[in-house]
């Protein structure tokens, strides 16, 4: 139980996961009131300036435009003169704002109004000078979060310290770091207690990761031969020859396939740069040397499309290719790469032969997953497929044990693998979350390709995007309209899309072949639809973010993101990879909603993808918008424990982390325990 905190608001604090007192101590502040000018409202000047007016409401109205929009007005008037003051989307602020009350505003003016962004009603101290600024809701206001989190700080003191004495001692002490980050008297006193916060997940992450490594180096895994004439001949089979980063790619997987340990390397590059191309090298490698390979992706549809882009080469090679996801199985047994989701490991599959293992887009897999792949080629003679790989795997991640226990009941190898991401990640953040990969990068795409153009358009002028895209069409193009993203069930998407794509065939895009693309299509269906978009037989297809990767058609060269202000900006650079894959001009048109209605971030994420295509620039401006945390989502390893960290300037708290990292692997006390929780967590997670 929280001290002084009622029962109502315990619950209401529950729910924005603030249920215990360390929780309450590790809320960060997204940022804090900076000083503001004060000034008198006839002094007013637009700009982005943040300026601070007094004064008293003089009337209040709540406007709803549309839904999901609610605007707050009130008329303020001090001395000097009269504004209005505008809120979005805090329509219960309304009956606050009552006549006579007294308000501080902080905001800018724009258009003749003032834009609020923190207020202090009646004397709170909300626009203080340096005070933090949470992130609001309904139902626990800033002010009563700075009240309970002021209370937590006299309890700072009675949780242990993680960082062992004598590896920090230039910065302070937790519990002075935490008082730093929620009361401070400076902005510099903030930062220095971020920094001593942002050290100690760094340290407790790079920990685990050194555990891994360690780990790792004491399994086995089957040491394969030189590259022979199979992969000889696929080389030959390709149509083009191989950039120098696919090479050098190709390389460093060979030089890690010798080796009698596991491989766990990082294949990264921009979307369409060819990592697929280099992974088939890596499953042939294990076919070559008579055993298997297989590949992972996270949802069927992806695996099918491997599927399909493996199934010719491998045809023509005389190599037997499997798919198996939940609704097709062919059988496993006669083939020689498995291509697959993750029911590939989970519903019994006996991998004991794989050698090589290609996990697609593992940001969107769980670590335990990546695990539990590692885990199960070493069932061998065992348990069989019924044998519990994440359990053992487990153990694994979280202590030496684990593996011992392992080794001594299997005896067996773990596979080579090779993670395969589309995700640029700047190189920090790949050395906190891959810590414990090797790194490939295909940092270049084949010469022949040109940059996407992208503009932006708000929906009033979607017009103009749509008869673009018929331009393209007229001239025998083809191109993909993407549906608004809707969070809810994969079916009431799927019906969202359906209304969409007809009323498009009825609309602007009547007298073309609309083909209509979503996850309920069935394996079957979403085959043929495929097939016949690469066949020309349609002219335009909708989609939900199901095409999001793995689709290929040279042949696309226009794209319409709706509502793309509701997109991720990772996600949207995905989607538009989908076009300019051939030799011609492309171009990505992205639909917004009108500019007053988008958060900043929406902005941003969109300025930044007219502005550039590429990725790494991309992810580093992505890193700025969202903050680390959730850069490739919580589940990824570690990343959702990183709240203090700020990977763009905290590069030599990395480094450090990373250097006395390999002498506490066996370090007894608070740090032990911290590495188990956020190892072990994200290993069950998935
Ligand atoms: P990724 O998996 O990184 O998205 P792919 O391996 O699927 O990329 O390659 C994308 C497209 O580029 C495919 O059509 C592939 O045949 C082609 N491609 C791959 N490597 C090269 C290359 N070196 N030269 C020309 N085209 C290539
Ligand atoms: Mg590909």
């Amino acid at each position: 139980m929280l001290p002084g905190v009622g029962p109502a608001v315990t619950k209401r604090l529950a729910k924005l996961g603030l249920g215990t007192i360390s929780d309450l101590l590790e809320h960060r502040p997204h940022r804090y009131e900076s000083a503001a000018e004060e000034v008198r409202i006839a002094d007013l000047l637009a700009g982005e300036q943040e300026v601070a007016i007094s004064g008293e409401v003089v009337r209040t109205t709540v406007r709803r435009p549309r839904r999901r929009l609610a605007i707050v007005q009130s008329r303020i008037a001090d001395e000097s003169g009269q504004i209005t003051a505008v809120w979005f989307n805090q329509a219960w602020l309304a009956e606050k704002l009552t006549p006579g009350t007294h308000v501080r505003l902080r905001g800018h003016l724009r258009r003749n109004e003032f834009n609020v962004r923190s207020y202090d009603l009646n004397g709170a101290s909300a626009t203080a000078d340096f005070a933090p600024v949470y992130p609001a809701t309904e139902d626990v206001t800033v002010k009563k979060l700075r009240e309970v989190i002021g209370r937590a700080l006299h309890q700072a003191r009675d949780f242990p310290d993680p960082v062992p004495a004598g590896v920090a001692d230039d910065l302070p002490l937790r519990a002075d770091a935490l008082t730093a980050l929620h009361v401070p008297r400076t902005p510099d006193d903030a930062e220095l207690g971020r920094r001593r916060l942002a050290f100690e997940e760094l340290l407790v992450l790079q920990v685990g990761l050194a555990r891994r490594r360690r780990d790792r180096e004491r399994e086995e895994a089957p040491a394969l031969s030189e590259p022979g004439e199979l992969t000889g001949r696929y080389r030959e089979l390709l149509p083009f020859t191989l950039t120098m980063h696919q090479e050098r790619a190709i390389e460093e997987i060979d030089a890690d396939l010798a080796r009698p340990t596991p491989m766990e390397r990082l294949l990264q590059g921009e979307v369409g740069s060819g990592k697929t191309v280099v992974a088939l090298y890596a499953l042939l490698r294990a076919v070559e040397s008579g055993r298997k390979g297989a590949l992972m992706a996270p949802t069927e549809t992806l695996a099918e499309q491997h599927f399909l882009t493996l199934e010719e080469p491998c045809r023509k090679l005389g190599v037997e290719v499997a798919l198996l996801t939940r609704s097709v199985k062919d059988d496993p047994a006669s083939a020689q790469i498995l291509v697959g989701t993750h029911a590939l490991i989970q519903e019994g599959v006996d991998l004991t032969e794989v050698a090589v293992a290609v996990v697609d887009e593992q940001h969107r897999f769980g670590v335990g997953q990546r695990r539990a792949l590692a885990g199960a080629g070493s069932q061998r003679g065992v348990n069989g497929p019924q044998a519990e790989p994440a359990a053992l795997s487990n153990a694994a991640a979280s202590g030496g044990s684990g593996v011992e226990q392992r080794r001594a009941i299997t005896g067996g190898c773990t596979p080579h693998v090779l993670h395969m991401t589309a995700t640029p990640i700047p190189r920090t953040l790949a050395l906190t979350v891959y810590g414990d990969l090797q790194v490939s990068e295909i940092a270049k795409p084949p010469a022949n390709r040109k940059p996407v153009t992208t503009a932006w358009v708000t929906q009033e002028r979607s017009g103009e995007a749509y008869r673009r895209l018929r331009k393209h069409l007229d001239a025998g193009r083809q191109a993909y309209v993407v549906c608004p993203l809707i969070e809810e069930s994969e079916t009431s998407v799927a019906r969202a899309a359906e209304r969409e794509a007809e009323r498009l065939r009825e609309g602007e895009l009547k007298g073309y072949r609309v083909g209509l693309m979503h996850g309920r299509l069935r394996p079957a269906e979403r085959r043929e639809l495929m097939a016949q978009f690469k066949a020309r037989e349609l002219d335009v297809l909708v989609a939900t973010t199901v095409i999001e990767v793995g689709v290929d058609v040279p042949n696309a060269t226009i794209m319409i993101v709706q509502e793309a202000d509701r997109f991720g900006l990772a996600q949207l650079h995905q989607l538009r990879g989908r076009v300019g894959r051939g030799a011609e001009q492309s171009y990505c048109l992205l639909v917004s909603r009108a500019k007053e209605e988008l958060t900043d971030s929406a902005l941003a994420r969109l300025e930044a993808l007219v502005a550039s295509t590429d990725g790494f620039e991309l992810a580093e401006k992505d890193l700025e918008i969202r903050g680390e945390g959730q850069l490739l989502g919580s589940r990824q390893a570690g990343l959702s424990d990183l709240r203090f960290t700020r990977l763009r300037s905290d590069r030599k708290l990395l480094e450090r982390a990373r250097e006395v990292a390999d002498t506490l692997v066996d370090y007894d006390g608070p740090l032990n325990d911290e590495v188990d929780r956020v190892f072990a967590g994200q290993d069950v997670q998935a």
